[in-house]
């Protein structure tokens, strides 16, 4: 165990979560910490912290999921990164518990802790959706929804004009905020780009709804910018249903407030977020909408007590927003506020180890940018808004720019110039999800071979005959393994959509 210079133990710090704010909370104490003054691990199921503003470019095949993905063993040197799921918290005695896969759940003692376990998919209960949806919070999901649409135009190109073509070809997003409307608008620009690979489609073929129960979209920006992006994807034949309720999506067939019916294959649910509910599984304060109490620096607070040893920042923390612009008094979930904090929150660890100042968090929103497929973007900053050509080139270079490490921005930056000379990728990938279908399918199996090979036999006639004997054993298991290929897309969406944890 390290000592610190005056010889006692250096003191444990816990991040719970590698994404925005656990990763840079890290990172920043990685930097500032001499040697031996305290001892960092940071837990998390993923070995990466997710670059979610590219999730909707992944699904549009704009950018490589490994890409949009940051590696936590390769960027943190120092901090001890434990690839498993804290369970539970008991901050009274300071110890919190580890699961971690294929060995039993074990027991962490900490001086301090830091909670960065970001957020999940909010839904409601409506019919259908946790069994047929989809999220767009994490990698999988976008890479899934990607696959999706490639495989669906691949099925579609092969039936006649009807309700099962018509359902291949149909793609929902549920919610208008800024994650689901790149998300349909980026889609569309797949979609609208694939056309020229299946002659035998059209483009009236392609539908695409958009379902809001709000009078209108993004609201981080203005209402003209937000009208302007709903006339820009009318133009794109992407319908917006304003003012609607998803009622039921039972077996994928959308029913609408408004009356409305229809079979969609692919549903992507993007109508909210909520703190990680592990945070309930912890005794540290949380508020009424299940997230961690905080006070301006970032410490966790009770009623107006400073919970000693605990931090928290990013999506599963209710900061005060200082600059007056959050919604509630409460800086909102987004990435901005999560880098930000993390660093700062490091900082403030730094001093209270120290005996320096801790500094409250102030940040003034910077503006929203999105991007709605190639070469449509939005930018707006108060009153002020860039729309089209000239906010897409700035989505990309803030994105671009953002995305934490040099290596990650060279990767996308370069996959963006090379779809720009060679076009983005077409290839769906979902066979993955059956990586041993080929070798099962044409294994030999004990049984088959004995007859096939009797022991006198040269060996290069043997050579010859075992083949023959394997194929009644592929044979016999082919059907199986064909029924398993053709099996997987409603089950798949389906097991991603249920909870997690
Ligand atoms: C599609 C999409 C687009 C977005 N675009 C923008 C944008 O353009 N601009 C912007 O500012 N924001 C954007 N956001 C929001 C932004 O990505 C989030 O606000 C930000 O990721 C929050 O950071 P965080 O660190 O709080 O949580 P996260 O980044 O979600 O990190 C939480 C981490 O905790 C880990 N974790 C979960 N459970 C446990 C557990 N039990 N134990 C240990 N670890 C756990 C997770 O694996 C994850 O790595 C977007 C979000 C989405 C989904």
């Amino acid at each position: 165990m390290p000592n610190n210079s005056a010889g006692a133990a250096a003191p444990k710090i816990l991040i719970v979560g590698g994404g925005y704010a656990g990763f840079y909370t890290a990172k920043k104490l990685e930097k500032s910490l001499r040697a031996g003054e305290a001892e960092v691990t940071l837990v998390d199921p993923l070995p990466y912290m997710t670059y979610q503003p590219f999730l909707p470019e992944v699904a549009a095949g704009s950018i490589e999921e490994r890409h949009a993905v940051v590696s936590l063993r390769r960027h943190l040197k120092t901090t001890k990164v434990i690839t498993g799921k804290v369970t539970s918290v008991n901050h009274a005695k300071k110890t919190a518990t580890i699961s971690v896969e294929g060995a039993p759940s074990y027991e962490m003692k900490y001086d301090q802790i830091v909670v960065t376990a970001g957020a999940v998919s909010r839904t409601f209960p409506i019919p259908g959706v946790a069994d047929q949806a989809i999220g767009m919070k994490n990698i999988e999901e976008a890479v899934e929804v990607r696959n999706r649409v490639l495989g669906n135009f691949d099925k579609a190109a092969n039936l006649p004009a009807g309700p099962e073509r018509d359902r291949l070809l149909t793609f929902v997003v549920v919610g208008g905020g800024f994650a689901g409307i790149e998300t349909f608008a980026e889609l569309r620009s797949l979609a609208t780009y694939l056309l020229r690979y299946y002659p035998g489609l059209k483009a009236s073929d392609v539908r695409f709804h958009l379902i809001e129960a709000m009078g209108r979209i993004m609201p981080e920006v203005s209402l003209e910018t937000s009208k302007w992006v709903l006339a820009n994807l009318d133009q794109r034949n992407a319908k917006v249903h304003l003012d609607t309720q998803l009622k039921s999506a039972v077996d994928g067939v959308i029913e609408l407030s408004t009356g409305e019916k229809f079979a969609s294959d692919c549903i992507v649910w993007t109508a909210g977020v909520m703190a990680n509910p592990v945070v309930r599984a912890t005794d540290l304060p949380l508020d009424d909408r299940g997230r961690i109490t905080a006070h301006a620096s970032l410490r966790v607070i009770s009623g107006d007590k400073i919970v000693e040893g605990a931090w928290t920042a990013g999506d599963v923390s209710a900061v005060p927003d200082l600059s007056g612009g959050g919604v509630g008094g409460f800086c909102v979930p987004n990435a901005q506020h999560a880098v930000r904090q993390g660093k700062l929150l490091a900082k403030n660890i730094l001093a209270s180890i120290r005996g320096g100042e801790i500094q409250n968090y102030f940040h003034k929103n910077m503006g929203a940018v999105a991007g709605l497929g190639v070469g449509v973007g939005v930018y707006q900053w108060r009153n002020f808004a860039v729309k089209g050509f000239l906010a897409w080139l700035m989505h990309r270079g803030y994105h671009g720019l953002a995305i934490p490490m040099w290596e990650r921005k060279l990767r996308v930056f370069t996959g963006w110039a090379w779809n720009w000379i060679v076009r983005r990728d077409i290839v769906s990938t979902s066979a993955v999800k059956h990586p041993r279908l080929s070798f099962e399918t044409y294994a030999s199996r004990p049984g088959a071979a004995p007859a096939a090979a009797p022991a006198a036999k040269p060996a290069a006639a043997k050579k010859a005959a075992a083949p023959k004997a394997a194929k009644p054993a592929a044979e016999k298991k082919a059907p199986a393994a064909k029924k398993a290929a053709a099996k997987p897309a409603a089950k798949d969406l389906s097991k991603k959509a249920a909870p997690k944890k």
